[in-house]
């Protein structure tokens, strides 16, 4: 029998209230069940592994150790590998272990657009571009469901900040929602065929997302043909009647009066009194039981899955060292030549963050800090000393007295999930506690102090043009303190370039520059489709540093792009002394003007590794759908016809290779 037969014969048997329990929580994380015939549907967060164990039917932990599990890196640092490997290499991992916890459907991944460098919840995204994001986004999602675990991509759509998430309405044109903040929602649906999708807590254009019909019928029943299951955000519905003519499927919620939520009891009455039909709700149903199959849940042969493994380690770790971004190395002090001891300032050096951070917390068996991982490679003869550094005055006098009697010293320096985390956006860009005075100090007294500094968000750096050496890590996962160890000390080159833009200050930004963040009842995105690099480009605005960036301890050589039709080819030459990974980034510019579009888009990349003295050749097939754009007066995509540049770089402000090219 095909599965549309089967899904009809099961809900054929099924009656009103056995339906509608399968379409709301029945636990904290599980809808209802019918037994003997339909088990629940059991979630878990979320985008840096499976969240810890709690009651069915209350937030209380479970608390015993069965549930301790891998921690894996934000969803920003696999965005900083560029590398689609390991974004598949982490969905495989994250979907193993959720399958190993007995989840149907993990809450992740979070991709919705990095749009102000305080948004809260910027470390469980991806990035300010979409393209960047709709590339790691499918074979993320692939290796999740080849586990026989569903993806849920979240928040659809606009949850980009925290502030009044809950009731805040999006305004924003039509274009920059086709264009910036539904590409990455639609490859995921589109090309890797996420079996779930969370609706999100925010309106769009006065509308809740989880009762929102242009969002979940227009646009991701009709266009992009879903047949999954849209599950609400914890607490995103707000009556039946809206929710379920809407298009959503299953409401989840933070309380556990399972019984009354919009999508239970009073739906059953809307039924039971015609108010609403049978055939929407059958529709849901399917939906549900269609996951369910995919899932092979009906199956004896489904996956297993497994956590903690030797190999989670492994991939964990490959994720780690290519997440890391080198932004200056000035002199080549990088790699550390380390001679008999080292000081390492700073409590983010010591600090564990998989705890904190909102619904994306981990309860992780193990997580390595930047100073255990230093103890560990650092080979035995070392002696690494450790001061905090930053959170009293008196911690910035005992660290500038020491910093003198150290040849190699180090500042890790950051945020934490205090700051990074959900339900509030960051106040304040700069970095907190006594950060910039003990870093600027240090810098006077010796300028070869080695900066890293963990943040899932930019942050300020007025010290910048003191500092010589500088790492980004945006919570790397269990690994973290290992990998970075490793970049000091040369074992590994660093590879991962920058997902976003970091501007030098607030104001610079375009949510600032135009005004209107946070907002409060409503907010309009007014800079339209001018996000993060496409705006500083434009308003001529230097940033801290750009959208791409990354430096390796060896050099690239770029050279011969040739152009035939839309097939683009390019030699790189690794000409320096290191082994090492590039990312070569293709964007297309079109010569014409025009006002509220950006100077150019990034429409391809590629991660290739090099040894010395080689060279390889890279080639990207484009197609006319890499020159489109959004036509709202049609209501369509369409291709100007015209002259373009094809610019090849190694960043959105390093462009190395230019060719003219007629559409
Ligand atoms: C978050 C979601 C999360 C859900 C369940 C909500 O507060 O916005 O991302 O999956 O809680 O914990």
């Amino acid at each position: 029998m095909k599965i549309e037969e089967k899904i009809a014969e099961i809900v054929s048997k099924l009656t009103l209230e056995e339906k509608v329990g399968l379409c709301h929580g029945k636990g904290l994380f599980q809808t209802g069940s019918v037994p003997n015939l339909v088990q629940p549907l059991i979630m878990s967060d979320g985008p840096m592994g499976v969240r810890r164990e709690f009651k069915v039917d209350s937030w209380d932990e479970i608390g015993t150790t069965a549930d301790f599990v891998s921690y894996l890196p934000s969803n920003m640092a696999v965005a900083a590998t560029w590398s689609k490997e390991m974004a598949e290499t982490f969905g495989k991992t994250l979907g193993a272990e959720a399958r190993g916890r007995g989840k149907d459907v993990i809450l992740a991944p979070g991709i919705n657009i990095v749009r102000s460098p305080l948004g809260g919840r910027n470390f469980e995204y991806m990035s300010e571009d979409p393209y960047l994001i709709s590339k790691l986004v499918v074979p993320l999602i692939n290796g999740i469901q080849e586990n026989d675990v569903a993806a849920c991509v979240k928040h659809y759509a606009c949850n980009n900040h925290e502030h009044n998430r809950l009731n805040i309405s999006v305004e924003l044109s039509e274009t920059a929602l086709r264009e910036i903040y539904l590409p990455g929602f639609k490859a995921a649906i589109t090309e890797a065929r996420s079996h779930t999708i969370m609706s999100a807590y925010n309106k769009l254009r006065g509308s809740w997302c989880s009762h929102n019909s242009y969002l979940l019928k227009d646009i991701l029943r009709n266009e992009w043909k879903f047949d999954g299951v849209v599950i609400s955000d914890w607490g995103a519905v707000h009556n039946t009647e809206d929710a379920v003519n809407g298009g959503l499927d299953i409401e989840m919620r933070v309380e556990t009066n399972f019984d009354d939520f919009f999508l239970a009891d009073p739906y059953i009455e809307k039924l039971k009194s015609g108010t609403l039909d049978m055939k929407t709700l059958d529709f849901k149903v399917s939906n549900i039981l269609r996951v369910m199959f995919r899932l092979n849940k009906f199956s004896p042969n489904r996956q297993k899955g497994s956590f903690n493994n030797i190999e989670t380690y492994k991939s964990t770790l490959d994720i780690a060292r290519e997440s890391i971004v080198l932004l200056k190395n000035k002199d080549n002090i990088l790699p550390l030549k380390l001679k008999n001891k080292i000081l390492v300032i700073g409590e983010n050096a010591n600090r564990i963050h998989s705890s904190g951070g909102g619904s994306a917390e981990i309860k992780a068996l193990f997580e390595i800090s930047p100073l255990l991982g230093l103890n560990m490679v650092s080979g035995g003869d070392i002696t690494v000393d450790y001061l905090p550094g930053y959170t009293s005055e008196n911690d910035i006098e005992v660290a500038l007295d020491s910093i003198c009697n150290y040849t190699d010293v180090i500042i890790v320096s950051g945020l934490n999930h205090n700051h990074d985390r959900e339900e509030f956006d960051r106040t304040d860009f700069s970095l907190p506690e006594l950060q910039d005075r003990l870093i600027d100090k240090a810098l006077d007294i010796k300028d070869d102090i080695v900066i890293i500094n963990i943040s899932g968000s930019p942050v300020a750096m007025p010290w910048i043009e003191k500092s010589k050496a500088l790492i980004q890590l945006f919570y790397s996962g269990m690994f973290s303190g290992q990998a970075v160890a490793e970049v000091l000390l040369g074992e590994v080159n660093p590879s991962g370039k920058m997902p976003l833009t970091f501007p030098k200050k607030l104001e610079d930004s375009p949510d600032h520059y135009f005004g209107d963040f946070p907002g409060d009842k409503s907010i309009s995105y007014n800079e339209g489709l001018l996000v993060g690099y496409r705006f500083y480009e434009k308003y001529k605005i230097e940033p801290l540093f750009p959208f791409g960036y990354g430096l390796s301890y060896t050099r690239f050589e770029y050279s011969e792009l040739i152009i035939r039709d839309l097939s683009v080819s390019l030699q790189i030459r690794n000409s320096g002394s290191f082994s090492g990974k590039e990312i070569i980034q293709l964007y297309i510019k079109r010569i014409e003007i025009i006002k509220e579009r950006p100077v150019k888009e990034l429409k391809r990349f590629s991660k290739i590794e090099l040894e010395p003295d080689v060279t390889e050749e890279v080639n990207f097939e484009l197609d006319l759908a890499d020159f489109s754009i959004f036509n709202e007066d049609e209501g369509r995509w369409i291709v100007p016809k015209g002259e373009y540049e094809i610019l090849c770089g190694s960043s959105s402000d390093n462009i190395l290779l230019s060719c003219g090219i007629t559409i």
